[in-house]
């Protein structure tokens, strides 16, 4: 029996020194794959909160949003160069140009010195990019990935960079920041029509679009930023939904052999969330969702994509609360922003009618307001900081109208004394956001991140060389 143990003792040492026998594993397989494709999808202001929110309204306690089935999750920190709150533009110039920024700057550093994007990176490599937003394609997000300017209002001229960058697809918004009135005179449409950009201007016009390897779109849908989905039908409305805008950027970006980068914003989370609109979040992240679910299954079946989902900040603290009326929350089938198109002003007080707030709120959120609570609306849309006493800009009316709503219905949420205090993002926090990822690569999202790493962390997955800029 001794002489037994000996034979496995002096086996085992011999297994140990000389690794086990096993399968010989071809060269070509012990290099990391490499994807060919990317498909970054960019929910606006999502924290835990909107998915918790979302998820409750669509599918109740026990479901679950497609999102929640990808197989890697990390967190990412937020904060920009020159804040511990990001708005989206520093947040952008960090996901698309591996850079802290001051707030409200694009595509540049805190002293102005331009970034390169990653997607100039991937355009360079002979891939096909675009962006594709329900906002303006020249605000925030989309403009970190295709253009450099200090100030984030410039929208006109970041429209004309797009313009000069050439990038194949953009979807979107903001078409006035391309019209004449905008561009000293030109019609910058018509210069992208001379480039041989399609530029489709409605839902239909944009499916029609035969896919090629050449083609090159421009859709604007909308003067400013494309509807929420909630007032869609209201308005009988004529846009692509965000789901059929990335069928068709992925449709074409697809007909190139060497691969794409491409890009895709539900802008509208971040703005239901600063209206404090429990109902507009649910909306439009579901509508996120769906797009998420179809870059996913697409990526499942042509293989060699890595697709990250993620947020660019937190909005507005964003909370499902213990006693959230979801039922009546769900009943409400307008964006505030729409119930504050329907109030009227006094002419002689300069504020809208006791009476127009009463019929707005009762005949579109179920609720009855007292005298005293019309008052205190009042005051708040009463703009403090303006010597002749006027209105506030009509979009934080609908803030003012949605935090009603939120405080009524008891959805977890910021105040709104907090929100008009945040200058320079209007209620974002600095709450760590989820990033979400599925496909080749998608095992490196991990652990809490720092959003400059993301863009890093994508190219080297690629093999490309980029570097996390400015630090
Ligand atoms: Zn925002």
């Amino acid at each position: 029996m001794k002489r037994i143990f000996k034979i496995i003792f002096v086996l085992s040492l011999f297994f140990i020194l000389t690794g086990c026998p096993g399968p010989e594993v071809p060269p070509q397989e012990q290099e990391e794959a490499k994807p060919k494709n990317v498909i970054v999808l960019i929910a606006d202001g999502m924290g835990t909160g909107h998915m918790e929110v979302a998820r409750l309204f669509e599918y109740g306690r026990e479901g679950k949003l497609f999102m929640e089935t990808l197989p890697y999750v990390a967190l990412a920190r937020t904060y920009s160069a020159s804040h511990n709150v990001t708005d989206s533009g520093a947040a952008g110039t960090a996901l698309a140009n591996a850079a802290k920024t001051n707030n409200g700057m694009i595509g540049v550093g805190p002293d102005g010195e331009e970034l390169v994007s990653i997607l100039d990176i991937f355009k360079e490599q002979g891939k096909t990019v675009g962006v594709v937003s329900t906002n303006t394609v020249t605000d925030a997000t989309p403009a970190a990935y295709v253009a450099k300017t200090e100030h984030r209002g410039n929208q006109a001229e970041i429209a004309r960079q797009i313009y000069e960058g050439e990038y194949h697809i953009a979807l979107g918004g903001g078409e006035r920041f391309f019209l004449p009135e905008e561009q000293d005179g030109e019609d910058l449409l018509v210069a992208f029509e001379e480039k041989g950009y399609q530029i489709p201007k409605t839902r239909d016009e944009l499916m029609n679009i035969e896919a090629t390897a050449d083609t090159r779109i421009l859709g604007l849908f909308h003067h400013s930023f494309m509807n929420y989905t909630g007032d869609r039908e209201i308005l009988e409305s004529k846009e692509p939904s965000l789901l059929e805008m990335s069928e068709k950027a992925i449709e074409v970006a697809s007909q190139n052999e060497e691969g794409f980068f491409l890009m895709l914003e539900g802008a509208r989370v971040d703005h239901a969330a600063h209206a404090a609109d429990f109902g507009g979040i649910w909306r439009e992240m579901i509508e996120f969702d769906k797009a998420v679910e179809y870059a996913v299954n697409w990526a499942e079946e042509n293989g060699d994509t890595l697709v990250i989902v993620k947020s660019d900040h937190e909005t507005m603290g964003i909370a499902a609360s213990e006693v959230m009326d979801v039922e009546s929350f769900k009943e409400i089938g307008v964006s505030p922003e729409y119930m504050a198109q329907q109030l009227e002003i006094d002419e002689e007080t300069n504020n809208y009618t006791a009476e127009s707030i009463r019929r707005v709120f009762s005949e579109y959120a179920n609720i009855d307001l007292d005298d005293e609570e019309i008052e205190e609306f009042q005051d708040n849309v009463w703009d403090g900081n303006d010597p002749e006493g006027r209105l506030v800009f009509e979009h934080i009316v609908g803030w003012e109208i949605g935090s009603v709503i939120a405080y009524y219905y008891d959805g977890g949420v910021m105040h709104r004394r907090t929100r008009a205090r945040s200058d320079s993002t209007g209620g974002h926090t600095a709450n760590t956001v989820p990033v979400l990822a599925y496909g080749v690569g998608a095992e490196n999202f991990d652990g809490v991140l720092d959003n400059i790493e993301i863009p890093k962390m994508i190219t080297d997955i690629f093999g490309f060389e980029y570097e996390v800029q400015g630090n």
